[in-house]
């Protein structure tokens, strides 16, 4: 039985894949090979050092994203600067939580102080 006849879609598999770099050519639709989301280049699962499984479940979750070497550099780059970006804006509101604790301890210095003196005036006028 030809069971290797479900080979329907032979037009689309013209599309050959170069991995970057094993120079490798890969032209089956099957063919173990990541594709960099950020540069389009192609891997082969070896250079990757990508096992079948890995492979297997990195390319049937759409929502995970694969980089190769040169670009995961830059994109870690990337979230560390994002991160930075967050810790100043954290720094900043932490800042302005401690002022604004300033602000209403000094009101209440200054309100106190007021009830102390308008005290002491009332005593002083008693007198
Ligand atoms: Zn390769
Ligand atoms: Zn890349």
């Amino acid at each position: 039985m030809a069971d290797r006849g479900r080979k329907d879609s032979k037009s689309k598999n013209t599309v050959t894949w170069k991995c970057r770099k094993c120079s490798k050519e890969f032209k089956e639709d099957d063919s173990k090979i990541l594709e960099c989301e950020r540069c389009d280049e192609h891997y082969c699962t070896k250079c990757v050092k990508f096992t079948d499984r890995e492979y297997e479940f990195l390319t049937a979750r759409p929502d995970l994203h694969w980089f190769c070497f040169e670009c995961d550099a830059k994109v870690v780059k990337g979230i560390e600067q994002d991160r930075e970006i967050e810790q100043r804006c954290e720094v900043f509101f932490g800042k302005l939580n401690v002022r604004m604790e300033i602000f209403e301890a000094n009101m209440d210095k200054k309100t106190s102080c007021y009830g102390f003196s308008k005290r002491n005036g009332a005593r002083k006028n008693k007198r």
